[in-house]
């Protein structure tokens, strides 16, 4: 495994780490969970990323994860670095999602209950809140630190903007504020047009990268159908369907071809294409199995492109 410094803070993490969002909930059988999980801080994965509404049902992953680490790997609390988030709809009413302050400091509250947890090791805004002021969710951000219940905090789906405008409140709060967590892949390449990329390193903060395999449509899952066992097949994962996967599988062989010529798997170079950025200190990764996470691993053999590769992955993702 590599660690890679989380912008310009003390805390480094593995550039791969693992993420909580499928495969963990009540509806997933908890013994493969927990093989996953081994595998993962077995190989050196120190980074778990969840958030309150991971499962289904939500609250489901915390809790799963929560007994796995009772259980197994409790006394290793010290070599994990564990997050969550609060922002998307949790509970009815009006203090069950978004930014205010009565929706961040219970949402926290409720994820440590369910992980059994005292702390946080990064505590995320999931998503930013046209209604609420910026100062509000900033400052109770900074609660959770002073409280004890976070040490570092984070944001996720925040513009280049949005990041500038809060990294200045956490300045005069003095908050840890360290990360902003946002889709980046081959895919999807909307944090370079907004200038994010170079916005997180002037500002000397890190970037993790959440979907990095594009839910999995930037591997060989789907290049001869739709297994039935996949995410685009499973009703309990809505975000990916047959229908988004149909426009990718032609992109997907090719840059197949070229991660054969350079001795990796789809999935591998993927990895490593996000990693060839200073400002990424780790690509979350999802995994149904230990032998995903076994191959994604690998990536980190090479993480070199030479001119060629890189024209030539621009050329297929014209
Ligand atoms: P990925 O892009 O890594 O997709 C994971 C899926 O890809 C797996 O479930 C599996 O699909 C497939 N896969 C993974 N490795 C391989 C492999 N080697 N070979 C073949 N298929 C493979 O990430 P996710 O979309 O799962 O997101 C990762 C994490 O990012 C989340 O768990 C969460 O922690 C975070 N996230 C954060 C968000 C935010 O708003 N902050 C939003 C979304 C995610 P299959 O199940 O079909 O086997």
């Amino acid at each position: 495994m590599q660690y890679r410094r989380v912008g310009a803070s003390g805390l480094k993490i593995s550039a791969i780490s693992l993420g909580l969002w499928h495969n963990f909930g009540d509806v997933d059988v908890l013994s493969r969970q927990r093989e996953i999980i081994h595998t993962a801080f077995d190989h050196g994965i120190t980074y778990f990323d969840l958030a309150n509404n991971y499962g289904p049902p939500a609250g489901s992953a915390e809790i799963n994860f929560g007994r796995i680490l009772r259980e197994d790997l409790a006394q290793y609390r010290d070599e994990m670095v564990i997050s969550s988030k609060a922002g998307y709809y949790m509970w009815p009413g009006p203090y069950g999602e978004w930014g205010s302050k009565k929706n961040i400091i219970a949402s926290c509250d409720q994820s440590l209950t369910r992980m059994g947890l005292d702390y946080v090791d990064i505590f995320y805004h999931h998503r930013p809140d046209p209604d609420t002021p910026l100062g509000e969710t900033a400052q109770a951000l900074d609660q959770l630190v002073r409280q004890g219940k976070a040490l570092y905090i984070g944001i996720s789906n925040y513009n280049a903007a949005q990041t500038r405008a809060i990294t200045k409140i956490f300045k005069q709060l003095k908050t840890p504020f360290i990360v902003n967590q946002v889709r980046y892949n081959m895919l999807d390449r909307w944090v370079e047009d907004d200038g994010l990329l170079d916005t997180l390193s002037e500002l000397n903060k890190g970037m993790v990268a959440f979907s990095p395999l594009a839910q999995g449509r930037l591997t060989d899952r789907y290049l001869h159908g739709i297994p039935t066992d996949s995410r685009a097949n499973r009703s309990s994962s809505p975000f990916l369907d047959q229908e988004k996967v149909a426009p990718t599988v032609k992109i997907a062989a090719q840059l197949n071809e070229l991660a054969q010529q350079r001795g990796q798997s789809l999935a591998e170079m993927a990895l490593a294409w996000n990693l060839k950025n200073q400002v990424v200190a780790s690509v979350i990764v999802g995994a149904s199995r230990p032998s995903q996470l076994q191959d994604n691993l690998k990536a980190l053999g090479n993480l070199d492109f030479s001119r060629y590769e890189i024209e030539q992955i621009e050329q297929i993702l014209k």
